[in-house]
């Protein structure tokens, strides 16, 4: 039976971040890696977009940084600019070619289909899989996006779109995202903040096309990629396990109130290379006690006054742009936290705290 190192379970953004992470910083030139992946083809399957609050190794993939925002609701619209901390979409299909040529030419490190015919008794295992998830009961964000390509230039590209809730909301929190790649492209989604148990929220579909003919008032377009998710707001059972760290959603790094993950792996991969001679004192991903607590006050709020929610959204974002931003990334100091915190209807938050 083959025995390795290091095996990290699922090729993923966090695994092969992390194995990019050892391999350009040479901590696989005398230890073996075996990374397992079901996947038979690597394709773009998904659009990653964070504030760039630090740097990270996949500028290159990068499709397109914005400087400027805007945020609508049924209150008005308003824009944010924030030149410091730029908002940065990476396309997914860049990456994984990227990362995938390199650990190719590395002779340590194998991709694998399945774990089975391994000695994993001397390993130590990175997990970047879930067992399955609870659907009816915790809350989750799903959605779709659609690229679309118009025949003539009729989007501004400097600015996009985080969240417009004017829309239909059917008792949930419902709002559209669009990111203006170039003057005639762009990826619309539509996000729902909800529990899973609702089919009747699944026409994806019929609400992108709606928006943008209604919304957009784009009548002629083509649809160029497609991606459909739902990240859990709610952590997997922690278990630790010898030998054994979690990483990726599965080790607890998305950001619950607002789904972020691809920084927080980012920072963690960098922390595990460094760490490795000594893994396996190596701590465990927090996101931080401060926003695990605030996070769960905020979910409360959601989902008992989904009402409530595009307000609160849209009065979170009228303040300092920097302060919002390295909040919402996990970056934020006490000062920063207190103008977001300003901003929130203070009593409705502390009935909510349990
Ligand atoms: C469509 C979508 C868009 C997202 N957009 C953003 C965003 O804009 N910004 C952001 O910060 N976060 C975003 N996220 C959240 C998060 O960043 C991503 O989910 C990210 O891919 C998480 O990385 P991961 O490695 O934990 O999971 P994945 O990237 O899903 O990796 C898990 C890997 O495990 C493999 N696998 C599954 N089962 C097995 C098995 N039994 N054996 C072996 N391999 C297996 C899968 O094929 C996959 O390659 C998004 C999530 C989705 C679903």
């Amino acid at each position: 039976m083959k025995e390795f190192d290091y095996i990290i379970i699922g090729g993923g953004c966090a695994g092969l971040s992390l194995a990019y992470e050892l391999d350009i910083n040479k901590k696989l030139e005398k230890k073996t890696l075996a990374i397992i992946e079901i996947r038979e083809k690597y394709k773009r399957d998904k659009t990653w977009s964070f504030w760039k609050v630090f740097n990270h190794n996949f500028e290159d993939c990068v499709i397109k940084s914005w400087n400027s925002f805007t945020i609508n609701s049924r209150y008005g619209s308003h824009e944010m600019k924030n030149k410091k901390y730029p908002y940065q979409t990476i396309d997914s299909g860049l990456f994984y070619k990227k990362v995938i040529n390199r650990l190719k030419k590395n002779q340590n490190i194998q991709f694998l289909k399945d774990i089975d015919h391994l000695n994993t008794k001397n390993s130590f295992v990175f997990n970047s899989i879930t067992s399955n998830q609870v659907y009816d009961t915790g809350l989750w964000q799903h959605f779709k996006g659609i690229e679309i390509e118009t025949p003539k230039n009729i989007f501004d590209d400097e600015i996009f779109n985080l969240m417009d809730f004017d829309c239909d909301q059917r008792n949930n929190v419902h709002f559209f995202y669009t990111l203006p790649f170039t003057k005639n492209k762009a990826l619309v989604e539509t996000t729902w903040l909800s529990k899973m148990n609702d089919e009747t929220l699944n026409d994806y579909d019929l609400q992108l096309e709606n928006y943008i003919k209604e919304t957009l008032k784009i009548k002629n377009y083509t649809i160029k990629y497609e991606e459909e998710g739902a990240i859990p707001l709610f952590y997997p059972i922690k278990k630790i396990e010898q030998n054994k760290l979690n990483i990726g959603s599965a080790g607890c790094m998305t950001r619950l109130s607002t789904g972020y993950t691809f920084l927080n792996i980012q920072e963690h991969s960098k922390y595990i290379s460094e760490n490795i001679e000594m893994i396996k004192k190596a701590k465990i991903y927090h996101i931080g006690k401060k926003y695990e607590f605030l996070d769960k006050i905020f979910l409360n709020v959601l989902k008992r006054h989904p009402d409530k929610m595009p307000k609160i959204f849209f009065d979170m974002f009228k303040g300092s742009s920097e302060a919002v931003i390295k909040f919402l990334s996990n970056k934020s100091n006490f000062f920063e936290d207190s103008k977001v915190i300003f901003k929130m209807p203070k009593i409705l938050f502390i009935k909510n705290i349990f």
